[in-house]
């Protein structure tokens, strides 16, 4: 079976990356388009997108009204994405949202929608394979390794500070650690900050420079030893296995999944 697919985004970093991926895997097929901009055009029309049929559209409640669509794909920003999803799910469109910055308030709301009409969702803040195992991993060391520190490093662009994936590994951590405040009980800092930020006494350090695109380490230490656990996307190419995933998964589902870890590919034996 085809998965049709909407993309919102296509004009963006991660949106290029996606237009490739879907056309390079034999069982999606690209329905239409949203983007803020061309509304009724076709891609074809566009000299910087690819040379296709497929129509955009500005408006998503008529995207969805007027193109059967099964799956959205949504990479676009923060202020648009939660309407994009939401509509999607009133429409029995599933979203697989890979865009960032979702309230828990949203995300709740969207998990109701999605049970209300038995359809599946996946809102994904990271994609890449290769993360969602260095979580993973780093959560079953911390049983054997309760103190730890994070390490994340992200291009000068981002605008938030931990990344979501450091939020996301302290808080897998920390439901398998022993509370533990780390380092000398009587340390303190002489410049403000030079311990980074610290949930529960597990410490975070956020660089950002240009030239990185999204890395991170979880560094564990116990007498005698260190282990290090690291994870480097070094281009966008990196979230497509995961967003490829993603989209076959949703179809599985009729629920909505927050976090790429918790799709049953990640949790089967
Ligand atoms: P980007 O290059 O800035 O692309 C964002 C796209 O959204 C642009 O095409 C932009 O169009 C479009 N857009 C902006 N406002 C819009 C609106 N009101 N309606 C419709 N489209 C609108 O950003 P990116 O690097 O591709 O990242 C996109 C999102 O993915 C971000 O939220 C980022 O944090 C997230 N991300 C997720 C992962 C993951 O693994 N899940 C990985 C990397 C990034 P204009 O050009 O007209 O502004």
């Amino acid at each position: 079976m085809s998965i049709k697919i909407t993309l919102a985004g296509p004009r963006g970093k991660m949106g290029s990356e996606a237009l490739q991926m879907i056309q390079d895997e034999p069982n999606f097929t690209l329905v239409a388009c949203i983007d803020r901009k061309h509304d009724g055009k076709l891609m074809k029309d566009i000299n910087t997108l690819p040379d296709l049929n497929v129509p955009i559209f500005t408006d998503p409640e008529e995207c969805f009204k007027q193109i059967s669509t099964d799956v959205l794909l949504d990479l676009t920003v923060p202020d648009v994405c939660y309407r994009h999803a939401r509509l999607a799910l009133m429409h029995n469109v599933r979203p697989v949202v890979g865009t960032t910055g979702f309230t828990d308030d949203e995300l709740e709301q969207l998990k109701q929608l999605a049970t209300e009409h038995q359809i599946g969702g996946i809102i994904a803040p990271n994609f890449a394979t290769g993360a969602i195992l260095m979580m993973k991993f780093a959560q079953l060391a911390a049983k054997f390794f309760p103190d730890v520190e994070i390490i994340e490093k992200h291009h000068d662009q981002k605008l938030d500070a931990p990344s979501g994936t450091a939020i996301k590994t302290s808080e897998l951590i920390r439901q398998v650690r022993e509370d533990k405040v780390q380092g000398h009980p009587d340390e303190y800092e002489t410049i403000e900050r030079a311990r980074g930020a610290n949930v529960d006494g597990l410490h975070i350090h956020s660089l950002r420079l240009p030239g990185l695109v999204a890395h991170q380490e979880v560094i564990f230490g116990s007498p005698g030893q260190t282990l290090s656990i690291k994870h480097d996307s070094l281009n966008r190419q990196s979230f497509m296995d995961g967003a490829k995933l993603a989209i076959h998964q949703v179809i599985e589902l009729n629920e909505l999944v927050y976090g790429l870890e918790n799709i049953p590919y990640f949790n089967e034996s």
